[in-house]
């Protein structure tokens, strides 16, 4: 869920390079999208274990012994699921940030570290969890026909909220952040950002090569916490007209609005899952013995109902995602001298990128929340011929 909203608010996670590195093989992005997938498996299998065992009622059973408050059971309860899910994760979690990561030299990060990182994490979304669900079972409860409309706007509240505070509170809880040193490249990156239309008072620079050799640039945070950042991997690789180019494509997406867009469209998905869980969840739950929507031994059922309505909802984000890409892309067609620096970026960074250049086209609709950058110069060079002719 922390990731999800770490995402949301991060409209652009995804200039992703690799330094020290000329290609990534084929293997690496199966590996990858394989773990993904496994990842799903396991986690519908933990679910349907915890259901179709009555190990959550025995769960639940030992909880309510202990105390007597139906709000600190519904906690307790949490956190035992989510160290249990975290757990039964931790292998392909590992293998997948640590292992894979080393056997392609694309980290930097030490194991301490990463596990430091993840405890992190995992205490950041279990308390997130703890929060949003303590808030949604009491809407269950008193206000068992209409909790849906008040849990659309709690949920939009809680995504602006998280929205306002990642940049100042949360990034730096991972990252340290602080602003450009590099003046001269400051400097034009703010008489851009003037020419753009769009106002900001600093820019930033991510320290991410602690951790990893791939590189980004993002927008983070909206309205006045708006944050424009560039890794410092990033900072390393490129030439200041292809961080100024890279730079007016995260302008692109201030200018257009895409973190307000996408956050409108996060909260009309997420009024529409309400009302269908509000239709199906508590009728389900009831019928295969729990006792209705507010039973805290149906969490899995809940959470597994959370995760399908997401998986059917990740290609549509994914092409709007998509979509928004390529606007911003555009965007720097008449703002920058010629495409011709975020092209170069782009074609630098192909053959050194976190995904795949060239994906299946089942993958990309799938998964991809950028074009794939063979596309991007494509459509780039398209354009800028167009404009020259
Ligand atoms: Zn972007």
């Amino acid at each position: 869920m922390m990731d999800d909203l770490f995402a949301r608010s991060a409209t652009c996670r995804q200039l992703s390079v690799i330094l020290h590195q000329s290609s990534i093989p084929k293997d690496y992005f199966r590996s990858k999208l394989t773990i993904g997938l496994l990842k799903v498996v396991v986690t519908v299998a933990f679910i349907l274990v915890l259901l179709l065992t009555g190990a959550s009622h025995r769960l639940h059973d030992w909880i309510s012994g202990l105390n007597a408050n139906y709000y600190l059971q519904l906690t307790g309860y949490l956190l035992a699921f989510l160290m249990g899910y975290s757990l039964v994760l931790l292998g392909l979690d590992f293998y997948g940030d640590v292992i894979l990561e080393r056997r392609y030299n694309l980290s930097n990060q030490t194991i301490a570290g990463w596990f430091v990182r993840s405890v992190k994490a995992w205490a950041l979304s279990a308390a997130l969890a703890v929060l949003s669900f303590n808030l949604l079972y009491a809407l269950f409860r008193l206000l068992p026909d209409w909790w849906w409309i008040a849990a659309s706007i709690g949920w939009f509240v809680l995504l602006v909220l998280m929205s306002k505070i990642t940049p100042a509170v949360i990034v730096p809880l991972f990252y340290k952040l602080r602003p450009l040193t590099d003046r001269d490249l400051a400097d034009r990156l703010m008489a851009l950002a003037h020419r753009c239309g769009v106002r900001i008072t600093r820019v930033f620079e991510i320290r991410l090569s602690k951790e990893t050799k791939k590189a980004n640039a993002a927008v983070i945070g909206l309205g006045s916490e708006r944050r424009i950042v560039i890794g410092d991997t990033l900072l390393d690789l490129c030439s200041h007209d292809e961080i100024e180019a890279v730079f007016a494509h995260e302008l692109g997406h201030v200018a257009l609005r895409h973190s307000w867009k996408l956050l409108g469209v996060a909260a009309a998905s997420s009024v529409a899952g309400f009302y269908i869980l509000h239709l199906f969840y508590g009728r389900l739950a009831t019928a295969v013995g729990f006792e209705g929507a507010s039973d805290i031994a149906a969490v899995p059922l809940l959470m597994l109902w959370i995760m399908i309505l997401d998986l059917i909802s990740k290609p549509f984000q994914a092409a709007l995602s998509r979509h928004f890409e390529k606007q911003a892309d555009l965007f720097i067609l008449d703002k920058v001298e010629k495409p011709e620096p975020l092209a170069s970026a782009l074609n630098k960074l192909a053959g050194r990128n976190l995904a795949d250049p060239e994906p299946s086209r089942l993958v990309e609709l799938l998964f991809y929340t950028h074009p794939p950058i063979a596309k991007r110069i494509a459509y780039l060079r398209q354009a800028s011929r167009l404009q020259a002719g």
